[in-house]
Order: C-alpha cells, then structure tokens, then sequence
C-alpha cells in the first residue's frame, strides 16, 4: 500500500514489463517494479496500454470484472494460474471515449486484462483493489497518432487516474530468444544504443524524436514490430516539459531487451 498523499497531479508510468515470468520469479525486475510502489500516489484508477493488445481500432475494457488472460504459450504451469482480480470500471472507459471521441474510441468486452497489465501490476498493487482499465493500440495509426491519444488522456492525471504503458523500449524477440538459447547475455551495440538516445529524448521531452524513433535500421532492428514501443508513446503523450523524468529501472534482460521503466511528474 502506498503512502504519499495525493498530489494535484498523478504522474505517468511506462513500464518495460519483459518475460511473463517476471510475474511470479523473485529476480531483479520483480523488485524493480515493487520499488516504484512506494514512490505512486494511490490511483482512483489506472489505465493501462499494453503492448499486448494491439489491434485495429481503440478499444476500452468495460467488465466490471475483467478476465485474467493468459496470452502466451508455453510456459510453466504456476504462471497460468496467476489471477488479478482487480475490478474494472465503465465509468472510466467511458471518460476516455469522452476524451478521445465516440467515434475513435469504443467500448469492448472482448478483452480483459494481459499479461502486459497484470505481469507488473501484481507487483505494484499486489491487493488488486485500484480498478483497471486496458486501452488497446490501434495497429492502423502512425506513431504520431499513439503520441496524440497519449496528450488527449493527460487530463486523466488531475482525475486522480495512473496512465501507464507497459511495452519495452528495445524489443527484437527474435534476437532475444536465441540469444537465451545460446547462453549469450552482452547487449549488443544496436540495442544499447537505441535504449540510450530514446532515454536522452525523454529526460529533453523530444517528442520528435520518440515519433520518428523507429524509422531506419536501427529502430527496425530494435522493434521488427512496433507494438512494443508505442506505449511509451502513449506515456510521453501524457506528459509534459514540466514533468521531472527518472528511470526507476534500467538494464537489459535476455541480452537485447531493454527493461527501462520511466517515471514522469
Ligand atoms: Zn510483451
């Protein structure tokens, strides 16, 4: 349970959340993500943008009760029991699409709460009590435009509501797998480079930069796929200049893949 008292103004999280097993292992990024706990205010709500849920269209979870998905394949037995059960709330998804427009933004019952939320969330509020809502990434928009959803849901932040992303600032899953297989764990210069200057862009609030991040070889290379990425951008759209930054984690798991967590405000 956090302690500081509520400010005028919640600040934005975005989260690399990394393997699924960072859930239930005791390792370096399950105590990253629980050190971050005490410095939250507690939230009315969180919305959450998962890398998980990256479809055609902005979608909101509106259950009162969202399932616990286990959206991935190929794991040990104890990660498909993890439940979080934390309620949902309409009113908030509501509030979103009052934010963003009916006509962008829609309700859905199709989805409940991934690993994207649930992985990182059991550790931050692990009594599951704060409602949560997942705000799916539309696949059809430019960078720009998860960058501008993201500056629609800053009023959220004087609601008393949490915005956080949950991707992973350098994800090439492909590299990062048979890196694991082969017992390598260097990082290697294209991704550490890559974490770097995305790091620098964000303590400088250059937006510009983050939305044209994955154009060229090496932002291919870090991101063969966007859906990673673009939580950060929903994150740094919910922020401002006057927001302090800080990277309550940092480091790469499974050589290539940057767990950098950011902290704004
Ligand atoms: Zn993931």
């Amino acid at each position: 349970m956090t302690t500081v008292p509520a400010p005028h103004r919640m600040p934005v999280l975005f989260l690399g959340h990394g393997s699924p097993m960072n859930a239930i292992e005791e390792n370096a990024w399950s105590r990253a993500f629980r050190s971050i706990a005490p410095s939250l205010p507690r939230p009315k709500a969180i919305l959450s943008i998962s890398a998980h849920w990256y479809v055609s269209g902005t979608w909101l979870t509106a259950d009162t009760h969202p399932d616990t998905i286990h959206d991935f394949g190929g794991f040990p037995e104890p990660l498909y029991q993890v439940r979080y059960p934390a309620p949902g709330s309409p009113a908030l998804a509501e509030r979103v699409i009052d934010l963003l427009g009916g006509d962008i933004a829609k309700i859905s019952f199709d989805w409940g709460l991934d690993h994207g939320t649930w992985s990182v969330l059991l550790h931050l509020f692990p009594e599951a009590d704060i409602p949560v809502v997942q705000l799916a990434i539309d696949c059809n928009l430019p960078p720009a435009g998860h960058l501008a959803i993201g500056r629609k849901l800053a009023r959220l932040r004087d609601e008393g509501i949490l915005v956080m992303g949950s991707g992973n600032i350098t994800h090439n899953l492909h590299h990062a797998l048979s890196s694991f297989q082969r017992g390598e764990t260097a990082t290697p210069e294209w991704a550490q480079g890559f974490d770097a200057d995305v790091a620098s862009a964000l303590e400088t609030h250059d937006t510009d930069f983050l939305v044209h991040a994955l154009e060229g070889e090496i932002g291919r290379m870090n991101h063969p796929t966007p859906d990673h990425y673009l939580p950060l951008l929903y994150a740094a759209g919910a922020a401002d200049g006057s927001d302090a930054v800080r990277f309550p984690a940092t480091g790469f798991d499974l050589s290539s893949l940057s767990m950098r967590a950011v902290l704004f405000g």
